[in-house]
């Protein structure tokens, strides 16, 4: 067991519900693949108007400030008018960062959502997912497709490169070889996001109810009949993560609703080379970051271009104020005056994020992502896109509650 992490060394996100870094905007529920930690049902006719994003993007700007607007669905990119409403978050002033299995992404449309003013993309790539050409291939032989994307995100320039990875019970043992290559390709990959496996246990003591009535879960994309594991929590990846990186260290959380001594969302940002990491931020120089951006932009931080996670060297200046950036600046002139030749390769900053989704307590109540990132807008609210199935549905959140018969 390494060092525990404790939320009085990290420096808690100042996210909130009206003032964030990200807001998530969906212009369709249709996808072109099936995932298995999908919280949306798949339906091809659902893409939304114009009109309609236009409206939502509207709410959010009445209601949210966020610096990127993640853009996600169902798969946006099979959304025929993608191109515009990339245009229309980008005229708002938002990032846009295009959420997609990469299927429907071909250079020439990688050339066109650039035009358009993308900024970035997260490519949501691992073995859980039903892939043509792709079936039954493990994480790491997942990595030949993540790199086609990174590569290809490369050679047009300056786009934001992130992965994410739901990580289930069988494929925690295979997170820190996915960190491992990320590092391989410090240089193009910027971000890497492994998310907890979680659903709705329909088997395991739990009625659910809309307005007191007792309601039937099964046509909720995340609810699950079978036995999986859904109760991986967010420092068990970093326990996983530390078998190869004994060092890695968080800097930055957002805790749980119901439980402040949980990490929901738990951020690292590495420094170093494709050989070697020479260090890993501290809080605050994350809060510097955050509350800078504030200053000068009016929004939290989200998301860094290529070129600005070039400049650690620039970075490293504060070390006097960040104890993390103080141990990556020694560390890394102990190994220059070791290696000079180390002089001349580039440092790149890389993020990764651990993700670790609705808990249930044992009294049923969920546990949330306090100042939630992935807020959404249905029928002009703020609502947890992660459980939007219970609105569309049932129209208004499904409480749980310990069934009677305690099974
Ligand atoms: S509360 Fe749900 S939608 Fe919000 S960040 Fe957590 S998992 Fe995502």
């Amino acid at each position: 067991m390494s060092n525990p992490i404790l939320a009085t060394d990290l420096y808690r996100l100042p996210w909130t519900l009206p003032d964030n870094a990200i807001s998530w905007l969906e212009p369709t529920s249709a996808c072109n693949l099936y995932c298995d930690g999908c919280y949306r049902k798949n339906d091809p006719n659902a893409h939304k108007p114009l009109e309609q994003v236009r409206h939502e993007l509207d709410i959010f700007r009445k209601f949210r400030k966020a610096d990127g607007i993640s853009i996600a669905g169902g798969d946006p990119l099979t959304h025929p008018q993608i191109e515009k409403i990339v245009e229309m978050v980008a005229s708002d002033g938002g990032k846009p960062i295009i959420n997609t299995n990469g299927g429907l992404l071909t250079p020439e449309k990688l050339k066109a959502l650039k035009k358009a003013g993308v900024f970035g993309f997260t490519f949501h790539i691992d073995s859980g997912q039903q892939r043509p050409h792709f079936k039954g291939k493990t994480e790491a032989e997942l990595n030949e497709l993540r790199l086609k994307f990174a590569r290809m995100l490369a050679e047009e320039g300056d786009i934001s490169c992130a992965f994410n990875a739901t990580v289930y019970g069988h494929t925690l043992k295979d997170v820190p070889a996915t960190v491992e290559w990320g590092q391989k390709h410090i240089d193009i990959v910027h971000i890497l996001v492994f998310i907890a496996y979680r659903a709705a246990p329909l088997h395991e003591g739990y009625d659910y109810l809309v307005g007191g009535e007792k309601i039937d879960m099964a046509p909720i994309a995340y609810a699950i009949d079978e036995k999986k594991t859904i109760s991986i929590m967010s420092t068990d990846i970093v326990e996983a993560i530390r078998s190869k990186y004994p060092d890695f260290q968080p800097c930055a959380y957002l805790n749980g609703t119901e439980r402040p001594d949980h990490f929901k969302w738990l951020l690292t940002m590495r420094m170093g080379t494709a050989d070697r990491i020479y260090g890993y931020a501290g809080p605050r120089f994350m809060e510097i970051a955050q509350t800078l951006h504030h200053l000068t932009h009016g929004t939290y931080l989200a998301y860094s271009s290529p070129r600005v996670l070039g400049r650690v060297r620039s970075m490293l200046m504060l070390s006097p104020l960040d104890h993390g950036l103080a141990r990556t600046a020694t560390g890394y002139l102990h190994h220059v005056m070791r290696s000079p030749g180390a002089l001349f390769k580039k440092l790149h900053m890389q993020s990764v994020m651990v993700i670790q989704p609705a808990d249930f307590m044992p009294n049923g109540a969920l546990s949330m992502c306090d100042g939630c990132p992935d807020i959404t807008v249905h029928e002009d609210r703020l609502v947890w896109s992660c459980r939007l199935e219970e609105l569309t549905n049932f129209g208004d959140w499904v409480r749980a509650v310990p069934s009677k018969n305690g099974e």
